[in-house]
């Protein structure tokens, strides 16, 4: 079989559209975990320091200009190049490749709509940020399947799963129910309820160990502190909503069977503005 020897000009093409994938590759995951931290408060929890949303929305555009280099630069190729159409319409050429585009463009979206964030229904704009998950599965398998397919699967083997193990580990954790990760352990130190009579001077409660059997609680929230994340109604729909015009709305006063709920809310609050308050009887 006779090889062709590529262009200089095409061998440097592809070396810049090899780097820029794995660039673009490492910091989805970065920002995938980032954004897992963030949302949930866990760096708060591990570090005692709150996270920083921005980093998240910063490494979140990294990866973007990454991404779109990886795909721009087949425009530049002299030999087996691709139109603006192969790399921008999916379906239009290798199944692997409408994998990347269709996550990279998904991703191109949902940053978009970050800005909007503040207009539309926090609900909806949550549920379709959550389509991130999606992407970066589909921008995973066109990784894979790239590097396969060029010969890299070594590289990408010693890297790739280095990174994405931490990722998919918080995907996993960031999915599961918050009682569930309350009974693990992993949301133990959300702020306790703690009784009515001290609640007035602890704004910062003792950390609990959360067993899912206690009683019911007050739900109070700071109007100072809360600065409309909404990330408690991510974590407990059932009792935080943030409405139209800004506002939160809450349950002040959930069943026992919330309890659970209220706390990962809590516990999840970059703000620390949600307090819980044992209830002996109601
Ligand atoms: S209570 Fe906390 S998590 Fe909920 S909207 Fe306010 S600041 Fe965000």
């Amino acid at each position: 079989m006779i090889e062709l020897a590529l262009p200089q000009h095409d061998i440097g093409v592809r070396e810049v559209a090899a780097f820029s994938a794995r660039a673009s590759y490492v910091l989805m995951c970065l920002t995938l975990c980032w954004g897992v931290f963030t949302a949930t408060g866990w760096v708060r929890r591990l570090t005692g320091h709150q996270a920083i949303r921005n980093g998240h929305m910063m490494l979140a555009v990294l990866t973007l200009a990454t991404g779109s280099t990886h795909a721009g630069v087949f425009l530049l190729l002299r030999e087996q190049g691709l139109s603006l159409t192969g790399i921008a319409v999916p379906f239009s050429g290798l199944l692997r490749h409408s994998f990347g585009i269709l996550g990279l463009e998904l991703m191109i979206a949902i940053t978009l709509t970050v800005a909007l964030k503040r207009w539309v229904n926090y609900r909806r704009w949550l549920r379709f940020h959550q389509l991130a998950y999606v992407a970066v599965a589909m921008i995973v398998v066109h990784s894979w399947f790239g590097a396969i397919a060029n010969g890299h699967l070594a590289v990408l083997w010693l890297g790739g799963v280095t990174v994405l193990v931490p990722a998919a580990t918080l995907t996993v954790l960031r999915l599961l129910p918050p009682r569930w990760l309350i009974r693990a352990g992993l949301l133990g130190a959300a702020p306790a309820a703690v009784p009515a009579q001290r609640s007035q001077q602890s704004a910062i409660v003792p950390p609990v160990t959360v067993n899912g059997t206690g009683g019911p609680v007050r739900v109070i929230v700071d109007n100072q502190r809360c600065k409309r994340y909404g990330i408690c109604q991510a974590e407990s729909p059932d009792l935080f909503q943030l409405m139209e015009d800004g506002r939160l709305r809450y349950i002040r006063d959930p069943d026992a069977g919330e309890r659970a709920g209220a706390q990962a809310a809590a516990m999840a609050c970059p703000m620390r503005a949600i307090e819980l308050r044992e209830v002996s009887h109601r």
